[in-house]
């Protein structure tokens, strides 16, 4: 408990440390990177505090279909050519995904500078990736998916009653 006071993740989803959060749900929570090296470089954490993806894998599942959801925000507000996420050694031990749009002109290799960034640039960037609205459709072709499964099982229960 004590590491979590410390734990520079855990202050930002208290919200004790400022951040430009660009998505938040029950389980994970997303900022961007104030010295980003590409526009939008986000930061996504689970809003529970642990090390490594193997300690909660339930947990990761969440972060990892969270930073699915964030990668097609960024390439509807920026327009990158690609989003790519990692997952590297860090000083926080939080654990976290990095999430990295990739540009023509501007590619965030780990060589590369950090970008710095103006207060009010860093905020237009998050308030372009908050306002990207995605479809829904997927979750509901999803939904119908489980419907028909959930009656599939049922017709083979009723024919293993006749068997
Ligand atoms: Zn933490």
């Amino acid at each position: 408990m004590c590491m979590e006071v410390e734990c520079i993740f855990c202050a930002i989803v208290k919200k004790q440390v400022p951040a430009k959060i660009v998505y938040e749900d029950e389980f994970t929570l997303a900022f961007l990177d104030v010295r980003p090296r590409s526009k939008g470089m986000t930061i996504l954490v689970p809003k529970q505090h642990f090390e490594n993806f193997d300690e909660n894998p339930e947990l990761s599942l969440k972060v990892f279909s969270s930073a699915s959801t964030i990668s097609e925000r960024i390439k509807k507000a920026l327009q990158p050519t690609a989003v790519t996420i990692s997952l590297m050694p860090s000083e926080v031990k939080h654990f976290h995904l990095r999430i990295y749009p990739y540009y023509k002109d501007e590619v965030p290799l780990i060589e590369s500078q950090p970008k710095e960034m103006k207060e009010s640039e860093l905020e237009a960037v998050a308030e372009k990736i908050r306002q990207a609205r995605v479809e829904e459709k997927p979750k509901v072709e999803k939904k119908e998916e489980v419907k028909r499964t959930e009656e599939d099982i049922l017709w083979i229960k009723r024919e293993l009653e006749l068997a």
